[in-house]
């Protein structure tokens, strides 16, 4: 570690609060290490609390509990699966474990996520090959809750299930109802980066009893009921640990406060930036939603602006503040060459033009203060 790294600003680093320690010591002197036990219960509870869901299964990752919801959905070799193209790899990744394809479908311009207009000409395209998507994997990013109501709506109209990626969305809402609780199921993510992190973790949340039984049997390898190690299904290693949803239910009691800073965050951002010729901040609450601003980005438009995001990235690295790229389009991935993309200019767009700002909950003014001087100081320059 460089002497400097002890100042540096990260973009999102975790947050830890008081009591997680707590949880850990309690689990560690009762012997609770493994199994499960009483704190990965606990953990559940106070996600089901928050989001007003049913059952909760906490997992490994986000990554694990994408995987698992779409089995739960039916999903299987062969099958088509509906999917942003602007969003994290491992919203898409579960879909290739299973054997199926992904269908990419562009965002829309505030919000950024799924596009209503270009998911309806993907479904319309479908139908008329008598193909109907297996499901959709519906994603607020950045903490920005999707265009619902109208999503929703071309997803019924269809019968096409969905799986709702809050993985950067726990604590926000739409219409006063917590994200995650829209879809069939909805997972959440904790992993070091996210809002809230057990430093690796995720969840499942759904209403289906038998749906949440079925998650955690094969979330532990998918033992049938015998005395002996019997397997009728595929199964896998995918429980999180006692310990880490130790640290899970310190990070829950924090939630609201967490929200409530990030959001500070944005309003800073805003007022010390957004006037600058050529800067968009972003991305935009839709009509009925609130976002938990996990990270605020910033847009620079070309035409206005003598510099580039990545020139403003690097100038940021020389005073020592961790920026990044927006989320690289999928359908613009090697991996997703030959996939294929209802739209995308929109999303490319994004990619070219923005850059995501340090929005850790644990930033003070004094560090907010020098990224906006920082990005002040370089618009003004040129570079
Ligand atoms: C972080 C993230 C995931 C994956 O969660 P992990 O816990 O890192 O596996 C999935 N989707 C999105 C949109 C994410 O940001």
């Amino acid at each position: 570690m460089r002497s400097q790294d002890y100042d540096r600003l990260y973009l999102s680093p975790p947050h830890l609060g008081r009591h997680e320690l707590n949880y850990l010591h309690k689990a560690i002197e009762d012997n609770w290490v493994a199994p499960a036990g009483p704190n990965l219960d606990g953990f559940e509870r106070d996600i089901c609390e928050f989001t007003g869901a049913q059952h909760c299964v906490a997992l490994t990752s986000g990554t694990a509990a994408i995987h698992l919801g779409l089995r739960l959905l039916g999903v299987g070799p062969g099958d088509e699966v509906l999917c942003p193209s602007f969003t994290f790899v491992a919203t898409a990744n579960p879909i290739l474990y299973l054997g199926a394809t992904p269908v990419f479908i562009d965002s829309e311009a505030e919000t950024w996520n799924i596009c209503p207009e270009r998911l309806r000409e993907a479904l319309e395209e479908r139908q008329r090959q008598g193909r109907r998507p297996k499901a959709l994997i519906l994603v607020h990013l950045y903490g920005m809750p999707a265009r619902l109501r109208e999503v929703l709506a071309v997803a019924a109209e269809f019968g096409v299930p969905v799986l709702e990626d809050a993985a950067e969305a726990l604590g926000a809402r739409y219409e006063g109802q917590p994200l995650g609780t829209f879809g069939e199921v909805g997972l959440f993510s904790f992993n070091g980066n996210k809002i809230l992190t057990t430093s690796g973790g995720g969840a499942i949340v759904t209403n289906n009893a038998a749906w949440a039984q079925k998650a955690r049997f094969w979330a532990t390898q998918a033992k049938d009921d015998a005395p002996y190690y019997q397997h009728s299904e595929l199964g896998y290693n995918y429980r999180l640990s006692n310990l880490l949803a130790g640290i899970g239910r310190g990070q829950m009691e924090l939630l609201e406060d967490r929200v409530k800073k990030r959001r500070e965050i944005f309003a800073w951002y805003t007022k010390y930036l957004a006037h600058l010729p050529g800067v968009t901040l972003g991305p935009t609450e839709p009509t009925g939603g609130r976002s938990n601003r996990w990270l605020t980005c910033l847009l620079l438009n070309p035409a206005e602006t003598t510099i580039s995001p990545e020139q403003l990235r690097q100038h940021l690295e020389t005073r020592n503040i961790e920026s990044r790229p927006l989320w690289k389009p999928l359908h613009l991935q090697p991996l997703f060459a030959t996939t294929p993309c209802f739209g995308g200019n929109i999303c490319e767009e994004l990619f070219n033009q923005g850059l995501c700002l340090p929005s850790g909950s644990a930033m003070t003014e004094a560090d907010l203060r020098r990224v906006t001087d920082t990005i002040q100081d370089a618009l003004r320059n040129g570079n």
